[in-house]
Parts: structure tokens; C-alpha cells; sequence
């Protein structure tokens, strides 16, 4: 670890007044320096509340959008302005919009994986830790619209029975997780307990034991006895799952479930991001006024 890139970083951290916030699938060496490392809902709260002037979000461009619609006086940054999720760009606002005029008395949900736009139209966001209580807080017999992913909207749909039309959206990482990946790591390791992701498709959820967002996966593992996971989800989270359990083994189902965008930060990009403060995400007033809405609703429903 260069340790002089660490001083330098923590230096102009204090110098900009600036917060560091990384996702759990960031590279280890980015959560390890990050002021908070959480899941989208986790990260979320933290931009709505922080005090400092900047937020450095090392993470994916929706998740920076959301920080700075959350936090519209503060300075948002990601330290690489390319890092996007092809989840969030399966649905356009216009797409949205013929959606909704095809079911005009049903409510939108969307999942925090979507763009500003797409959230401008909506009228609750969720992440995958609350989606199940938003969308059970939502007046019974109204239909649903969920978008963009259609894993979390039919583990939704599954938990609470309600009317739903689910968007064809996916996470192009996690598909890569496949169920003869789960079978075969259960084979080899058959006292583990699998964990998953609810982003996952439909035959790995099927042989999953608790299918749980990231934060609710190191919730989960702190307070369980068992020693040997095995884990169906982006596998940066595994850094953070080792750190609360050290003396557990964690196993992840497939090794290709890698989020290329999510590995996009390095540290060099972090400092880079701190000297000339760049690169500003911004939203544009109107549509952060309307995605707002939706969005306050997503961090007052806690799991
Ligand atoms: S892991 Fe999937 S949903 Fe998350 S940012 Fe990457 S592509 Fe998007």
C-alpha cells in the first residue's frame, strides 16, 4: 500500500472539507479508506446527512446523482465520471412515461438503479434493502409498476402478493452468477449456508437459503453462528463480510460476478478527484425537484 498516496488523500480530505462514501462492491482498498462503505440505502442516508462540503462517491453514476439530489448544497464527485450501471440505462424516461400511460391508475416504483429522469417519474423509490416495505406501505389493490429490474421486482411481487408489472431490466453482473455455479459450490462445500443477492435470476434464488440486500447480508452474518457462506452476489462485498467475521470462510458462488464499472476506482482517480475536484455530477433543478419526492420517500422507509 503506498502510504504517501494514503497521507496525501486524507490530507486534501481534511483541506476540502470533503466525506468519502464507497459502495460495498468497490475495489477493498477504496471501502477500506472511505469515511462510511455501505449499501445504496446505507450510502443514501449518509448524503442526506452529512455536514461536509463535498462527497467524494465512489460508486456508480446513479448513486452519485441520487447523493446530490439528497444533498443539493454540497459538491458531489466521482473519481471516474465513466462508471455507469447498465441496469439503470434499461429504462428511459420516455419508456417510463408510455409505461404509465398504458396503466394510468397504478403507482411507479423504482429501484434506486434507475436515472434521475426515470426517478422524476416515479412515485416511490426503494433500494433492495426496503423494496418489500415500500411496496407493502403502498394503499392495497393499487397496481405496481416496478422498474428497472425484474429480479427485485418479482422477489417483491413474491413477498407481498400485490399486483405488479415488472420492467425487463437486469443486472448485467449478477447474471453472470448461474445456478450450476451455486450447485457446485454447495457440492464442495456442503455445510455452507448460501446467501444471495435479490438481483439474482429466478433458478439461483431458488436454491439460495436468504436472499438479502449487501447490508443485510453482514447483518445477517455478524449475529449467525455458522462458519462457511457462500455468497451470489458482486464479490466486493466479501471484504466487508470477512472484516465482521473473521474467523468464517466466505466462498462466492461465481467468480465472474465482477461489476466492471464498480472496479473502475483507483486510488490514483480518488486524488486525482480531491486536487481538482472533479468530476461534479450535477442533476437539472426540475428533474431533482421531482426525483426528490420520490426519493424522500425511499430513506423514510426503513427495513
Ligand atoms: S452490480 Fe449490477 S446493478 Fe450494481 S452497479 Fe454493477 S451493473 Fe449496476
Amino acid at each position: 500500500m503506498d502510504t504517501k498516496l494514503l497521507d496525501k488523500i486524507a490530507a486534501l480530505k481534511l483541506e476540502r472539507r470533503a466525506v468519502i462514501l464507497a459502495h460495498n462492491y468497490q475495489p477493498d482498498e477504496i471501502q477500506d479508506l472511505a469515511d462510511f462503505a455501505g449499501d445504496s440505502l446505507g450510502l443514501s442516508i449518509q448524503a442526506s446527512q452529512t455536514e461536509a462540503d463535498v462527497i467524494v462517491f465512489c460508486g456508480v453514476r446513479f448513486m452519485a446523482e441520487t447523493a446530490v439530489i439528497l444533498s443539493p448544497d454540497k459538491t458531489v464527485l466521482m473519481p471516474e465520471p465513466t462508471a455507469g450501471c447498465p441496469m439503470a440505462d434499461m429504462i428511459t424516461a420516455e419508456q417510463l412515461r408510455d409505461l404509465k400511460s398504458q396503466h394510468p391508475d397504478a403507482l411507479v416504483v423504482c429501484y434506486v438503479n434507475s436515472t434521475a429522469e426515470v426517478k422524476a417519474e416515479s412515485d416511490y423509490c426503494c433500494t433492495s434493502a426496503n423494496a418489500v416495505e415500500v411496496v407493502r406501505s403502498l394503499p392495497a389493490g393499487k397496481k405496481i409498476l416496478f422498474v428497472p429490474d425484474q429480479h427485485l421486482g418479482r422477489f417483491v411481487q413474491e413477498q407481498t402478493g400485490r399486483d405488479m408489472v415488472l420492467w425487463p431490466g437486469y443486472c448485467s453482473t449478477h447474471v453472470f452468477i448461474g445456478a450450476d455455479d451455486v450447485k457446485e459450490a454447495r457440492r464442495s462445500n456442503p455445510e455452507a449456508v448460501v446467501l444471495a443477492h435479490p438481483e439474482c435470476s429466478e433458478p439461483v434464488k431458488d436454491l439460495a437459503d436468504e436472499l438479502l440486500s449487501t447490508g443485510q447480508m453482514l447483518k445477517f452474518v455478524e449475529t449467525s453462528s455458522v462458519k462457511q457462506f457462500i455468497i451470489a452476489t458482486e464479490i466486493g462485498i466479501i471484504h466487508p463480510l470477512k472484516k465482521v467475521r473473521p474467523d468464517a470462510e466466505f466462498i462466492p458462488a461465481s467468480l465472474r460476478g465482477v461489476c466492471p464499472n464498480m472496479k473502475k476506482t483507483t486510488l490514483d482517480k480518488l486524488l486525482a478527484a480531491l486536487e481538482n475536484l472533479q468530476y461534479e455530477v450535477t442533476v437539472p433543478p426540475e428533474i431533482a425537484a421531482k426525483a426528490r419526492r420520490s426519493l424522500d420517500r425511499m430513506v423514510e422507509v426503513l427495513p
